[in-house]
């Protein structure tokens, strides 16, 4: 089968003849139709830490293709979306429905396993969700960013007159927007140094755009970093309230160093927000279903998985992109 592999660190492949995946008993094989790139799949083109070679890609819709022999409830043909990260189910965490926290098992699509950027993926049937008909493909690739947002905007305890500042309008940045939206938030505002990243922001209709040195001396109550760079959280902590909260999304793989004299001094609440529940990622389908979401602003464009590697990640690694979430079409 074709597969997008990355052999290693900044080689990433696009292979013909790449074996299909054989499914075990509890398990299905799903003919993948579009898979979105990630900001974790850059973070594991630049700096590894992945086992490689391995196939990227956990954002993603497809059809079952093929059922093993002890799975019932699932169809062939069945159009399906799937949590990307197995659990345990029977773990402290998973029986309180905070799948996200499983401590049995660390094995995530893409990142451990081989992912869905290719013809071919397997998945536990018990990660499986049915799309509705309602819910395109398309939008079916964009239900784990948007759960990403979700989940840390409803964990967050922000109230509906708080005032939230959003760092990065990438696509965990936009998911986060139409969360707080969702929400009924109505001060969301901006920090984004691409123009055409801020623009979907304003279009999303988020009060305004500002830079961090422009925040004034009270700042806003609630932060949330969705870009995940060593400055945007030093820059969270530095312009949140005193006794506020910096919520973060954003993902960086190398150590950061923090003064956590600040965070003391502030009563800063610093809150990490990791995946989503099993329950947030079907809450998310039922709310596409209902067109609750601005996806036409997520995604900027579709390309052809021949084209994945030129116009999908170098694309998106470019420092002045054009670009939020780019779907692969498979
Ligand atoms: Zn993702
Ligand atoms: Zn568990």
């Amino acid at each position: 089968m074709k597969a997008l592999v990355l052999k290693t660190i900044k080689d990433l492949e696009l292979s013909k003849d790449f074996p299909r995946p054989t499914i075990s008993k509890k398990e299905v094989l799903i003919r993948v139709k579009y898979c979105g790139i990630c900001g974790s799949d850059l973070e594991a083109y630049n700096y590894g830490k992945v086992l490689t070679p391995l196939i990227l890609g956990h954002e993603f819709s497809g059809e079952i293709e093929e059922i093993g022999s002890k799975v019932t409830d699932w169809n062939i043909g069945d159009r399906v979306t799937a949590y990307p990260g197995e659990f345990c189910g029977k773990c402290y965490f998973c029986k309180k429905g905070e799948e996200n926290r499983c401590i049995s098992t660390m094995v995530g699509l893409g990142i451990s396993v081989n992912g869905a950027l290719a013809e071919y993926v397997k998945i536990s049937s018990k990660s499986l969700c049915k799309l509705p008909d309602s819910v395109s493909y398309e939008d079916g690739a964009l239900v784990e960013p948007l759960s990403v947002g979700y989940h840390g905007v409803k964990n967050s305890g922000i109230q509906s007159n708080d005032t939230a500042v959003v760092i990065g309008a990438g696509t965990i940045g936009l998911s986060t927007i139409q969360a707080l939206k969702l929400s009924n938030i109505e001060n969301i505002y901006i920090i984004e140094p691409s123009e055409f990243n801020r623009n979907l922001a304003l279009q999303m209709g988020v009060q305004k755009a500002v830079r961090p040195s422009k925040i004034n001396k009270i700042g806003p109550k609630f932060i949330f970093d969705c870009a995940g760079f060593p400055k945007t959280y030093k820059d969270a902590i530095h312009i949140v309230q005193r006794g506020g909260h910096v919520v973060l999304l954003g993902v960086h793989f190398e150590n950061v160093p923090i003064s956590f004299l600040e965070v003391i001094a502030k009563e800063v609440n610093l809150k990490g927000s990791f995946g989503y529940s099993f329950e947030e990622f079907k809450e998310v389908i039922a709310l596409l279903s209902q067109k609750k979401f601005q996806t036409n602003l997520i995604v900027s464009k579709k390309v052809r998985f021949e084209n994945a590697i030129n116009e999908g990640f170098h694309e998106l690694l470019k420092p002045n992109r054009k670009a939020a979430k780019i779907l692969v079409e498979i």
